[in-house]
Protein backbone atom coordinates (compact mmCIF):
# COMPACT_ATOMS: atom_id res chain seq x y z
CA UNK A 1 0.00 0.00 0.00
CA UNK A 2 1.43 3.35 -0.57
CA UNK A 3 2.76 5.69 2.24
CA UNK A 4 3.07 9.49 2.70
CA UNK A 5 2.90 12.47 5.13
CA UNK A 6 -0.54 13.82 7.02
CA UNK A 7 -0.03 17.52 6.24
CA UNK A 8 -3.24 18.58 7.29
CA UNK A 9 -5.74 17.52 9.07
CA UNK A 10 -9.68 19.39 8.63
CA UNK A 11 -13.10 18.09 8.91
CA UNK A 12 -12.57 14.47 9.31
CA UNK A 13 -10.12 14.57 6.55
CA UNK A 14 -6.66 13.51 6.12
CA UNK A 15 -4.71 15.25 3.82
CA UNK A 16 -1.76 12.89 2.41
CA UNK A 17 1.04 14.04 0.69
CA UNK A 18 2.63 11.11 -0.97
CA UNK A 19 5.49 12.96 -2.88
CA UNK A 20 3.40 13.53 -6.05
CA UNK A 21 0.43 14.88 -5.02
CA UNK A 22 -1.88 15.36 -1.67
CA UNK A 23 -4.27 12.43 -1.09
CA UNK A 24 -7.39 12.88 0.76
CA UNK A 25 -8.38 9.94 3.27
CA UNK A 26 -10.66 9.28 5.77
CA UNK A 27 -9.47 7.21 9.06
CA UNK A 28 -11.56 4.38 10.35
CA UNK A 29 -11.79 5.22 14.09
CA UNK A 30 -9.15 5.05 16.30
CA UNK A 31 -5.25 3.00 15.19
CA UNK A 32 -3.81 0.97 17.37
CA UNK A 33 -0.49 1.75 18.57
CA UNK A 34 1.17 -0.37 20.82
CA UNK A 35 -1.23 -0.20 23.72
CA UNK A 36 -2.36 3.46 23.53
CA UNK A 37 -4.98 4.28 20.36
CA UNK A 38 -3.76 6.93 18.69
CA UNK A 39 -5.12 9.65 16.30
CA UNK A 40 -3.76 10.77 13.15
CA UNK A 41 -1.75 13.98 14.02
CA UNK A 42 -0.12 15.92 11.17
CA UNK A 43 2.99 15.45 10.69
CA UNK A 44 2.57 11.52 10.49
CA UNK A 45 3.70 9.05 7.90
CA UNK A 46 1.19 6.79 7.43
CA UNK A 47 -0.11 4.20 5.01
CA UNK A 48 -2.77 4.73 3.17
CA UNK A 49 -5.16 2.58 1.07
CA UNK A 50 -6.28 4.81 -2.29
CA UNK A 51 -10.51 4.44 -3.59
CA UNK A 52 -9.89 7.16 -5.97
CA UNK A 53 -7.44 8.95 -7.87
CA UNK A 54 -7.44 11.49 -4.95
CA UNK A 55 -8.79 9.49 -2.11
CA UNK A 56 -8.62 7.44 0.17
CA UNK A 57 -8.23 5.64 3.81
CA UNK A 58 -5.93 6.23 6.24
CA UNK A 59 -4.93 2.40 7.12
CA UNK A 60 -1.90 2.56 9.73
CA UNK A 61 0.27 5.40 11.63
CA UNK A 62 4.21 4.96 11.97
CA UNK A 63 6.03 5.43 15.16
CA UNK A 64 6.92 9.26 16.02
CA UNK A 65 10.04 10.54 17.10
CA UNK A 66 8.42 13.35 19.00
CA UNK A 67 4.89 14.82 19.68
CA UNK A 68 4.33 18.10 20.06
CA UNK A 69 1.12 18.99 22.02
CA UNK A 70 0.73 22.89 20.66
CA UNK A 71 0.34 22.91 17.96
CA UNK A 72 -0.51 19.58 17.90
CA UNK A 73 1.99 18.36 14.95
CA UNK A 74 4.24 14.60 15.14
CA UNK A 75 7.37 14.39 13.98
CA UNK A 76 8.91 17.67 14.29
CA UNK A 77 12.75 17.04 14.20
CA UNK A 78 14.07 20.58 13.90
CA UNK A 79 13.24 23.98 15.88
CA UNK A 80 13.92 27.39 14.29
CA UNK A 81 13.94 29.82 17.41
CA UNK A 82 13.98 33.07 15.75
CA UNK A 83 14.92 36.15 17.88
CA UNK A 84 15.17 39.17 16.83
CA UNK A 85 17.73 41.38 18.04
CA UNK A 86 15.98 44.78 17.88
CA UNK A 87 12.01 45.74 18.01
CA UNK A 88 11.43 42.81 20.10
CA UNK A 89 15.29 43.45 21.46
CA UNK A 90 16.46 39.96 22.67
CA UNK A 91 15.35 37.87 25.81
CA UNK A 92 17.80 35.72 27.13
CA UNK A 93 15.09 34.41 29.63
CA UNK A 94 12.90 33.58 26.63
CA UNK A 95 15.49 32.37 24.38
CA UNK A 96 16.23 29.91 27.62
CA UNK A 97 12.68 28.92 28.24
CA UNK A 98 12.18 27.95 24.44
CA UNK A 99 15.40 25.62 24.89
CA UNK A 100 13.88 24.07 27.88
CA UNK A 101 10.65 23.22 25.29
CA UNK A 102 13.21 21.95 22.67
CA UNK A 103 15.24 19.66 25.02
CA UNK A 104 12.42 18.15 26.36
CA UNK A 105 10.60 17.35 23.68
CA UNK A 106 13.69 16.21 21.61
CA UNK A 107 13.82 18.67 18.76
CA UNK A 108 16.92 20.07 17.63
CA UNK A 109 17.02 24.00 18.22
CA UNK A 110 18.54 26.34 15.64
CA UNK A 111 18.52 30.02 17.16
CA UNK A 112 18.37 32.51 14.72
CA UNK A 113 18.55 36.25 15.53
CA UNK A 114 16.82 37.99 13.35
CA UNK A 115 17.06 41.53 12.12
CA UNK A 116 21.04 41.25 12.16
CA UNK A 117 20.94 44.17 10.43
CA UNK A 118 19.65 46.29 13.27
CA UNK A 119 22.00 44.48 15.27
CA UNK A 120 24.87 45.99 18.13
CA UNK A 121 27.66 43.79 16.43
CA UNK A 122 29.45 43.10 19.74
CA UNK A 123 25.84 42.46 21.28
CA UNK A 124 25.35 39.50 18.25
CA UNK A 125 28.72 38.36 18.90
CA UNK A 126 28.61 37.89 21.99
CA UNK A 127 25.29 36.11 22.29
CA UNK A 128 26.58 33.82 19.43
CA UNK A 129 29.71 32.45 21.70
CA UNK A 130 27.27 31.97 24.35
CA UNK A 131 25.06 29.36 22.88
CA UNK A 132 27.52 28.16 20.33
CA UNK A 133 29.66 26.79 23.70
CA UNK A 134 26.94 25.25 25.01
CA UNK A 135 26.25 23.77 21.07
CA UNK A 136 23.55 25.32 19.65
CA UNK A 137 23.56 26.27 16.22
CA UNK A 138 23.30 29.83 16.36
CA UNK A 139 22.69 31.92 13.02
CA UNK A 140 22.39 35.14 12.53
CA UNK A 141 20.07 36.49 9.86
CA UNK A 142 18.55 39.13 8.01
CA UNK A 143 15.74 39.43 5.36
CA UNK A 144 17.42 43.22 3.97
CA UNK A 145 20.80 41.75 3.67
CA UNK A 146 20.55 37.99 3.38
CA UNK A 147 22.68 37.07 5.60
CA UNK A 148 22.17 33.65 7.19
CA UNK A 149 19.48 32.03 4.84
CA UNK A 150 21.82 29.73 3.10
CA UNK A 151 23.03 28.61 6.26
CA UNK A 152 18.60 28.19 8.04
CA UNK A 153 17.98 26.53 4.66
CA UNK A 154 20.49 24.05 4.92
CA UNK A 155 19.90 23.53 8.59
CA UNK A 156 16.03 22.23 7.85
CA UNK A 157 16.93 20.09 4.16
CA UNK A 158 14.71 17.29 5.14
CA UNK A 159 13.31 17.87 8.36
CA UNK A 160 10.14 18.80 9.56
CA UNK A 161 10.17 22.30 11.29
CA UNK A 162 8.56 24.76 13.42
CA UNK A 163 9.23 28.23 13.87
CA UNK A 164 8.65 29.39 16.88
CA UNK A 165 9.42 33.25 19.05
CA UNK A 166 7.84 36.44 19.73
CA UNK A 167 5.51 38.06 17.57
CA UNK A 168 6.99 40.66 15.73
CA UNK A 169 10.12 38.74 15.97
CA UNK A 170 10.09 38.35 11.98
CA UNK A 171 9.38 35.07 11.38
CA UNK A 172 6.99 35.23 8.16
CA UNK A 173 9.76 37.45 7.18
CA UNK A 174 12.34 34.94 7.36
CA UNK A 175 10.08 32.05 6.22
CA UNK A 176 8.99 33.99 3.09
CA UNK A 177 12.47 35.12 2.43
CA UNK A 178 13.60 31.28 3.01
CA UNK A 179 11.24 29.62 0.68
CA UNK A 180 9.49 32.32 -1.82
CA UNK A 181 7.08 29.62 -2.76
CA UNK A 182 5.81 29.24 0.61
CA UNK A 183 3.94 32.53 -0.12
CA UNK A 184 3.06 33.43 3.73
CA UNK A 185 1.64 36.66 4.41
CA UNK A 186 3.92 38.67 6.79
CA UNK A 187 2.32 38.57 10.20
CA UNK A 188 0.64 35.08 9.25
CA UNK A 189 2.31 32.78 11.67
CA UNK A 190 1.51 35.02 14.30
CA UNK A 191 -2.20 35.65 13.47
CA UNK A 192 -2.64 31.96 14.39
CA UNK A 193 -1.47 32.23 17.69
CA UNK A 194 -4.62 33.06 18.77
CA UNK A 195 -3.19 34.46 22.15
CA UNK A 196 -5.53 32.94 25.12
CA UNK A 197 -8.62 31.89 23.20
CA UNK A 198 -9.75 28.50 22.88
CA UNK A 199 -10.20 27.68 19.42
CA UNK A 200 -8.59 24.77 17.51
CA UNK A 201 -6.19 25.44 15.78
CA UNK A 202 -5.73 23.93 12.21
CA UNK A 203 -2.44 23.40 11.26
CA UNK A 204 -0.57 22.73 8.13
CA UNK A 205 2.20 21.70 6.93
CA UNK A 206 3.91 23.54 3.89
CA UNK A 207 5.84 21.32 1.39
CA UNK A 208 9.59 22.90 0.76
CA UNK A 209 12.20 21.21 -1.01
CA UNK A 210 12.23 16.95 -0.95
CA UNK A 211 10.53 15.73 2.02
CA UNK A 212 10.91 19.16 4.14
CA UNK A 213 8.02 20.87 5.42
CA UNK A 214 7.21 23.99 7.77
CA UNK A 215 4.72 24.51 9.97
CA UNK A 216 2.29 27.60 9.22
CA UNK A 217 1.53 27.95 12.85
CA UNK A 218 4.81 28.28 15.63
CA UNK A 219 5.75 25.97 17.63
CA UNK A 220 5.78 25.73 21.44
CA UNK A 221 2.85 28.43 21.52
CA UNK A 222 2.29 27.67 25.01
CA UNK A 223 6.01 27.68 27.11
CA UNK A 224 3.76 26.53 30.14
CA UNK A 225 5.90 23.98 32.21
CA UNK A 226 3.26 20.68 31.33
CA UNK A 227 4.18 16.79 32.34
CA UNK A 228 7.67 18.46 33.28
CA UNK A 229 9.67 17.26 36.39
CA UNK A 230 11.94 19.22 37.78
CA UNK A 231 14.97 16.60 36.63
CA UNK A 232 13.90 17.36 33.24
CA UNK A 233 14.15 21.10 33.69
CA UNK A 234 17.44 20.44 35.27
CA UNK A 235 18.49 17.79 32.52
CA UNK A 236 16.99 20.83 29.77
CA UNK A 237 20.30 23.06 30.76
CA UNK A 238 22.09 20.82 28.66
CA UNK A 239 25.97 22.49 30.16
CA UNK A 240 24.57 21.23 33.36
CA UNK A 241 24.86 17.09 32.25
CA UNK A 242 29.03 17.03 31.96
CA UNK A 243 28.85 18.17 35.24
CA UNK A 244 25.56 16.92 37.28
CA UNK A 245 27.69 13.47 37.56
CA UNK A 246 29.61 14.59 40.38
CA UNK A 247 26.91 16.23 42.38
CA UNK A 248 26.92 14.56 45.74
CA UNK A 249 23.65 13.69 45.54
CA UNK A 250 21.85 11.26 42.80
CA UNK A 251 19.00 13.33 41.45
CA UNK A 252 20.78 16.62 42.49
CA UNK A 253 18.74 19.57 40.99
CA UNK A 254 21.49 22.00 41.60
CA UNK A 255 19.77 24.56 43.78
CA UNK A 256 20.73 24.60 47.29
CA UNK A 257 21.72 21.17 47.29
CA UNK A 258 25.66 20.74 49.63
CA UNK A 259 28.53 18.84 47.21
CA UNK A 260 27.04 20.33 44.29
CA UNK A 261 29.38 20.27 41.15
CA UNK A 262 26.41 22.19 38.78
CA UNK A 263 26.70 25.24 41.36
CA UNK A 264 30.63 25.13 42.00
CA UNK A 265 30.95 25.50 37.94
CA UNK A 266 28.58 28.41 38.06
CA UNK A 267 31.06 29.65 40.82
CA UNK A 268 34.15 29.01 38.94
CA UNK A 269 32.55 30.29 36.09
CA UNK A 270 32.59 27.18 33.74
CA UNK A 271 29.02 27.46 33.35
CA UNK A 272 27.08 31.02 32.44
CA UNK A 273 25.68 32.87 35.47
CA UNK A 274 22.77 34.10 33.47
CA UNK A 275 21.99 30.66 32.43
CA UNK A 276 21.79 29.29 35.93
CA UNK A 277 19.70 31.93 37.01
CA UNK A 278 17.54 31.36 34.62
CA UNK A 279 17.53 27.82 35.14
CA UNK A 280 16.77 29.18 39.42
CA UNK A 281 13.67 31.04 37.99
CA UNK A 282 11.96 28.58 35.61
CA UNK A 283 12.47 26.00 38.88
CA UNK A 284 10.55 28.27 40.85
CA UNK A 285 8.07 28.94 37.90
CA UNK A 286 7.57 25.16 38.05
CA UNK A 287 6.97 24.88 41.64
CA UNK A 288 3.90 27.40 41.32
CA UNK A 289 2.54 26.13 37.83
CA UNK A 290 2.86 22.25 39.98
CA UNK A 291 0.80 23.92 43.02
CA UNK A 292 -1.79 25.47 41.06
CA UNK A 293 -2.29 22.44 38.81
CA UNK A 294 -2.67 19.99 41.64
CA UNK A 295 -5.23 17.10 40.66
CA UNK A 296 -7.01 17.76 44.28
P1 LIG B 1 6.37 37.66 12.82
O1 LIG B 1 5.27 38.27 13.64
O2 LIG B 1 7.38 37.01 13.71
O3 LIG B 1 5.90 36.77 11.74
O4 LIG B 1 7.16 38.92 12.18
P2 LIG B 1 7.03 39.54 10.70
O5 LIG B 1 7.68 38.66 9.71
O6 LIG B 1 5.61 39.92 10.47
O7 LIG B 1 7.97 40.85 10.84
C1 LIG B 1 7.72 41.88 11.79
C2 LIG B 1 8.37 43.17 11.32
O8 LIG B 1 9.80 43.05 11.30
C3 LIG B 1 7.99 43.56 9.90
O9 LIG B 1 7.77 44.94 9.88
C4 LIG B 1 9.20 43.20 9.07
O10 LIG B 1 9.36 44.03 7.94
C5 LIG B 1 10.33 43.42 10.04
N1 LIG B 1 11.50 42.54 9.73
C6 LIG B 1 11.46 41.21 9.55
N2 LIG B 1 12.68 40.72 9.27
C7 LIG B 1 13.53 41.77 9.29
C8 LIG B 1 14.97 41.88 9.08
O11 LIG B 1 15.72 40.93 8.83
N3 LIG B 1 15.49 43.15 9.18
C9 LIG B 1 14.72 44.24 9.48
N4 LIG B 1 15.35 45.42 9.57
N5 LIG B 1 13.39 44.16 9.66
C10 LIG B 1 12.78 42.94 9.58
ZN1 LIG C 1 23.99 19.44 41.63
Amino acid sequence: MPEGRIVKALSGFYYVDNGEQVIQCRARGLFKKKDARVTPLVGDWVVYDTVSEAEGYVMEVGERTTELVRPPVANVDAAVLVFSMRTPSFSSALLDKFLVHTETAGIEAVIALSKADLADQAELDEICQKYRQIGYRVIPTSTQDKRGLEEIRQALASHIAVFAGQSGVGKSSLINALFPHARLQTGQVSHKLGRGRHTTRHVELIPLEKGSYVADTPGFSSLDFVDLTELDLAQAFREFNSYADECKFRGCLHLREPGCAVQAAVENELIDAERYEHYKQFAEELKEYQRRNKPW
